[in-house]
């Protein structure tokens, strides 16, 4: 019997690198994981719809997790201007969010091979290893190495240079509020609910998630809103994307850090074109973030040994609500491809990518539609006068 080493090196420990990890050793894969960060990722995230394919996997790399996983809505409103309903439409749905995601996989994936403070800098291939090597410099080596390292993959800059993200000309205002910090009227409209509202070239929607330490129970939860809004990438977005302290990002900024006058913009355009309930939501959010909406699609996954997963590769808009479950999509059928050709890595991942550049194409392609049809009916611009367009 021919002895086949299976050693995998992950670049990037969120959710797509955690995912591809559990996959991985379930189906007998030695796998160590390197995070850029030095400290937990755990205590960041919002909210996360629930795409089936997030528990299936789970479910095939046998990770426990209780039921619900998550906080359900049972129907879809639709707000008017004033506040009232427009459209209700019965729709179960579960909503779960990003932390309770993260930390049940975390707590599956043994900690001595999950490696923080691990900042990927170069890459080489040999004949039958990639290996990695870090900002620290010290190196790892394995027969199979994957880039799911995000938006700015380092791992697709040193394959693709050519290829990264491109901002669609909006950005996702977001935010958190405890079920407690509402008042009575507005929290009883939008609890159970995925509740909408759609404004001429921008949309806004909210639902409940777990709460503090992903509390399910009621009046611990959050609600988790999302504002996408049109602001020039030239003129406007460098301003959004500086910081409180002044320090620029390159495509978001993290809840607590967003800039004094950039929360009361935010905060006095709600008032003058956002329903009452969405404008209360808003103003009782204490830390407020931002991720600036990016396309990317790349020709090509895969590289001799190396794979790219999750959104080092696409990264579809969010209306696809597909950013999660693509790279739990992508580890399951990396381990499907890896057990049919008996753990050969370069056929393995020569047949995987196929199916997988489809797909990842699919939902860029959706994500587009749906996103040019909600910002951009009226132009690229940020509409300010309503009544012109409506009249
Ligand atoms: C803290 C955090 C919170 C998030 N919250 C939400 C949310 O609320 N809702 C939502 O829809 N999506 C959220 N996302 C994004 C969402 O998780 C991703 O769209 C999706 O899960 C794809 O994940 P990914 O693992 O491919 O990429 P990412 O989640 O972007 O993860 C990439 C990881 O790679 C690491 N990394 C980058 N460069 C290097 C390097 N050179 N060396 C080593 N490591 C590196 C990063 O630190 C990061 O942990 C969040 C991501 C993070 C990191």
């Amino acid at each position: 019997m021919t002895f086949i080493d299976k050693r995998a090196i992950i670049i990037g420990g969120s959710l797509g690198g955690l995912f591809a990890g559990v996959l991985l050793r379930s189906i007998g894969w030695e796998v160590d994981i390197y995070e850029r960060s030095p400290s937990s990722l755990g205590s960041r995230g919002g909210g996360i719809v629930l795409q089936p394919e997030i528990l299936q996997a789970f479910n095939r790399a046998k990770v426990s997790y209780e039921l619900p996983f998550g906080v359900t809505a049972y129907e879809r409103l639709y707000l008017e201007a004033d506040g009232s309903i427009a459209e209700k439409m019965l729709m179960r749905q579960t909503q779960t969010s990003w932390n309770l995601i993260y930390n049940t996989l975390l707590s599956h994936f043994p900690a001595e091979h999950y490696h923080q403070g691990k900042q990927l800098a170069d890459l080489q291939q040999h004949k039958e290893k990639a290996t990695a090597i870090f900002a620290d410099g010290t190196e790892a080596t394995g027969d199979l190495l994957i880039g799911a390292d995000g938006a700015g993959s380092i791992v697709r800059q040193k394959l693709l240079p050519n290829y990264n993200p491109s901002y669609a000309g909006y950005i996702a205002y977001r935010g958190l509020v405890g079920e407690r910090e509402l008042d009575k009227k507005t929290a009883e409209l939008l609890t159970d609910r995925f509740v909408f509202q759609q404004i001429p070239n921008s949309h806004i929607l909210q639902y409940v998630i777990p709460g503090e330490k992903e509390s399910l129970e009621p009046g611990k939860r959050r609600f988790n809103w999302v504002w996408y809004v049109n602001y020039d990438e030239a003129t406007e977005l460098p301003k959004l994307l500086t910081d409180k302290e002044g320090k620029r990002h390159t495509y978001s900024i993290s809840p607590g850090a967003i800039a004094t006058d950039v929360k009361q913009q935010m905060q006095k355009y709600a008032q003058s074109v956002l329903a009452p309930p969405m404008q209360k939501l808003i103003a009782v959010t204490r830390e407020p973030f931002i991720q600036s909406v990016l396309d990317l699609a790349v020709p090509q996954m895969t590289f001799n040994r190396i794979a790219l997963v999750g959104d080092a590769a696409f990264i579809p808009r969010p209306h696809t609500a597909s950013g999660v479950s693509k790279g739990a999509v992508n580890a399951m059928t990396l381990a499907d491809a890896l057990v049919e050709h008996d753990h050969n890595v370069t056929k393995a991942l020569a047949a995987w990518e196929t199916n997988q550049l489809k797909f990842g194409m699919y939902l860029k392609d959706r994500g587009q539609a749906l996103g040019d049809r909600s910002q951009f009916s009226y132009g690229k611009e940020r509409i300010k006068n309503f009544s012109n367009l409506i009249a």
